[in-house]
């Protein structure tokens, strides 16, 4: 977990830095220093969820919400690793018996208010890359008096870094297969306006322990949220991972690249390209950035391989590959499929989806969104202040096609246009912050019935049980949405029983009805 100026173990010097490593490739203790990057203001029109509940005792100081004991709701069990920050235990949810893993992290260590803020940082960075398929999913955080917890997707296969040890190094073909995945981790992370900085094998998972499980990454707490064109200062990462840039503290999001390009050193020959005895003499090499491709087994690895190193480990970091540029670099392409277009962002795919849906859904989730909390929608709000330059409150239709392409999507004119529009609900020609959240909340949100039911209860105003035609076209005029499309016609859609209204399961049904995200990517298992 992210900040540790607290600990023993770690460091707020950034140069001298005399710790005593591991000789191994990994296990490496995160180094941070200030990693906060303070964020301006939100927009005036927060939603109501965010607003502080009624009782301030209750409220813990770390998530700023109600504490919550989360063995009332989970049966602690075994522990399943260790970091610098939290105890991470098996944990099975009482109500269905479903395993996860819980991340306990305690608050004696958090002692100053940048620990908290990391904390805080860590949860809403996993909310916010929610439903990712090759990222650990939060399922929920809790505070007690003593400790924060994160209960997350269990990954019963360990870290990568011990397949790495157990095997000694990969083949070409498994190694290029595992970079393949990591490398569109990367980019998720990047078009989601996060950087992760601390990619490293330990903190990439493995669901199961099957040969083919799939990767998921982890551990957010060294991760921060970006703009374009942002330059951070504060020396972290662990130090084998180190790009060249933040030893200089002047850096973006191309850190992500060079760390998982030492990952791909260490795949193919099993030893770090910048090692020395000393925490200090690693960074010195890194400096140096001079890379050893003559001892063994590099005379047998393909040219191919060793130009994908060599450009992934430019010292310059605007010289060094993008994400794109390695998924079509030659030899990651040998016998692997690659894009040819541009990756998908998730926003975009967000809001096509939004864009198919009939208004009725879209005033319903306009009403969920509001229901989210703070933590939960941190990342979009961030992601909607990036995108709205001129900081007026609204996102025109050139800040958006600017936002999108700025994310590596070149769209037409015409499909800009459309996107804006079914994002605008109201229609006044551009996207103010709650019509932003709104069309580009993650789907799975749905899955918490308490969420479709708020929605539900919105609509059935006088509390029958069910939603009328007036009921539904009342909710239309609110939000600014009647466009004078036959209210029949929208119900028919749902209304499952033909009884012109509609009831609870009806309304359940619609709001889970083809929640997947558009243009689906194809889940890259991995094969070691
Ligand atoms: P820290 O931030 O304190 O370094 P990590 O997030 O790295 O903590 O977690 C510590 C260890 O707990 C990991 O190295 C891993 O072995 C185990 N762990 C973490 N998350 C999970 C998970 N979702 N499933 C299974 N084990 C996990």
């Amino acid at each position: 977990m992210g900040n540790c100026l607290s600990h023993g173990n770690k460091t707020k010097k950034t140069q001298n830095l005399d710790i005593t490593t591991n000789e191994n490739p990994g296990t490496q203790n995160p180094i941070s220093t200030n990693a906060q990057t303070p964020h301006s203001d939100p927009p005036a029109a927060v939603s109501a969820a965010s607003r502080p509940p009624a009782n301030p005792a209750a409220i813990g100081p770390v998530l700023g919400r109600p504490m919550e004991d989360v063995r009332s709701i989970y049966t602690i069990g075994k522990e399943l690793g260790r970091g610098q920050f939290g105890v991470t235990h098996l944990c099975t949810l009482k109500a269905t018996g479903e395993q996860f893993a819980c991340k306990t992290i305690a608050k004696r260590k958090l002692v100053n208010r940048e620990d908290i803020e990391d904390v805080k940082r860590e949860v809403q960075i996993m909310h916010h890359l929610t439903g990712q398929p090759n990222i650990v999913e939060l399922k929920g955080a809790y505070e007690d008096k003593q400790s924060v917890h994160l209960v997350m997707e269990l990954c019963a296969g360990g870290e990568l870094f011990d397949r790495i040890i157990a095997k000694g190094h990969y083949t070409e073909r498994a190694a290029a297969s595992l970079l393949r995945t990591i490398v569109q981790i990367v980019h998720t992370c990047h078009s989601m306006g996060v950087v992760h900085r601390d990619l490293k094998p330990e903190n990439f998972l493995l669901l199961s322990k099957d040969e083919n499980a799939p990767l998921k990454a982890t551990d957010f707490g060294l991760s921060v949220f970006f703009k374009q064109g942002e330059v951070f200062r504060d020396i972290v990462g662990s130090a084998y991972y180190i790009a060249p840039e933040v030893l200089k503290r002047r850096y973006g999001p191309e850190v992500d690249i060079w760390s998982i390009g030492v990952m791909l050193y260490i795949l193919l020959c099993g030893v770090p390209p910048f090692w020395a005895e000393s925490e200090h003499g690693i960074f010195n090499a890194i400096l140096r950035g001079h890379v050893d491709f003559t001892s063994d087994p590099w005379p047998s690895i393909s040219v191919g391989a060793k130009d994908l190193v060599k450009k992934m480990l430019n010292s310059d970091p605007k010289q060094r590959l993008t994400a794109f540029q390695v998924l079509n670099h030659p030899w990651i392409k040998e016998d692997g499929e690659a894009p040819d277009t541009p990756l998908d962002n998730a926003v975009l795919n967000r809001l096509k989806q939004f864009r198919a849906m009939n208004k009725f859904k879209k005033v319903a989730l306009r009403v969920i969104a509001g229901c989210l909390s703070e933590e939960e929608i941190m990342g979009l709000k961030t992601m909607f202040k990036n995108m709205d330059t001129d900081n007026s409150g609204t996102i025109t239709l050139e800040e958006l096609k600017q936002g999108l392409s700025k994310q590596g999507t070149k769209l037409s004119e015409y499909e800009v246009k459309q996107l804006m529009e079914a994002a605008d609900a109201d229609g006044n020609g551009t996207i103010d912050y709650d019509e932003f959240i709104t069309a580009t909340m993650h789907m799975n949100r749905m899955d918490r019935e308490e969420h479709i039911y708020t929605a539900f209860q919105y609509f059935d105003k006088d509390n029958s049980g069910f939603i009328t035609m007036e009921e539904v076209e009342q909710a239309l005029k609110e939000f600014g949405m009647h466009d004078g499309r036959d209210i029949k016609e929208i119900i028919s859609e749902v209304d499952g029983d033909n009884d012109g209204r509609i009831n609870y399961d009806e309304f359940v049904a619609m709001m889970r009805k083809g929640n997947r995200e558009a243009n689906p990517k194809k889940r890259r298992d991995v094969f070691m």
